[in-house]
């Protein structure tokens, strides 16, 4: 696949210029020469055929040739609140969820969970995103939400096919036939200290299918991954 880089701003003219993290990766990991040929895209659904014009020490500047609407969503919009795991589990859990087509990640605190997501590591999750919709061809970026609390969360959200994973759930596969024609679900994720019951009844309370994924417990990022692939296919293959 041709290399492909990120803009962040909407590409309108037909002159970009790459700074950043984005010209060191062209500059210094690709070795770029003018007359490369690479694919931009500024998240907004389109890529861009470009050519290198220029490099300098720290930017780089190209001539946009070709526009075109590329789409490679998902057919439903796929929310994921999820109590994040730590450092590379972390990493592999949003380059994963940006793969499969996680349209949205919201960073839940719960009662057990342990990494309080603050201003740093969501910026490094905001740019894992980038770096997986590279490699993967996404033109939409999947969003990073700021953190919130389980139970608001759950209380705030539409309960219409939203559902709280959890081992002693019954089984997700149960549920298939009526995601028929959905055009949005919503899943939930606990830590890897658990849901408690009092999170599991209040979440119940407000509306959320509490669901299983199987006899063995999952780290939070197979099960995050694991669910997400299971409603997609039950979307996609009942339509
Ligand atoms: N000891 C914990 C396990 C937590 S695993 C407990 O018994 O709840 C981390 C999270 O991954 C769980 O909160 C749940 O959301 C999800 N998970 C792991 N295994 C699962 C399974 N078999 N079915 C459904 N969800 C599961």
């Amino acid at each position: 696949m041709t290399h492909r880089f990120f803009v962040d701003h909407q590409i309108q003219t037909d002159c970009v210029t790459l700074d950043g993290a984005e010209a060191h990766h062209m500059l210094h990991v690709m070795r770029g020469k003018v007359g490369d040929e690479v694919i931009l895209f500024d998240g907004s659904g389109c890529e861009f055929g470009a050519r290198v014009e220029r490099l300098s020490r720290s930017s780089v500047e190209l001539a946009v040739h070709q526009r075109q609407a590329v789409d490679r969503e998902l057919p439903l919009a796929l929310t994921l609140g999820v109590a994040l795991p730590k450092g590379e589990r972390q990493k592999w859990l949003i380059e994963k969820a940006v793969e499969v087509g996680v349209t949205s990640v919201v960073p839940l605190m719960t009662a057990r969970g342990v990494a309080q997501p603050n201003g740093k590591v969501l910026e490094r999750l905001r740019r894992q995103v980038i770096e997986a919709s590279k490699q993967c061809g996404r033109n939409r970026l999947m969003t990073i939400a700021d953190p919130c609390r389980l139970e608001v969360w759950t209380a705030e959200t539409s309960s219409e096919s939203a559902f709280l994973l959890h081992p002693s759930g019954p089984p997700l596969s149960d549920r298939c036939e009526m995601l028929g024609g959905q055009k949005a679900v919503t899943l939930c994720v606990g830590p890897e200290g658990g849901f408690t019951d009092d999170e599991v009844h209040a979440a119940e309370a407000a509306g959320w299918d509490v669901v299983g994924l199987g006899r063995r417990i999952l780290r939070i990022e197979t099960a995050a991954i694991t669910a997400a692939v299971w409603f997609t296919a039950c979307v996609s293959s009942s339509k």
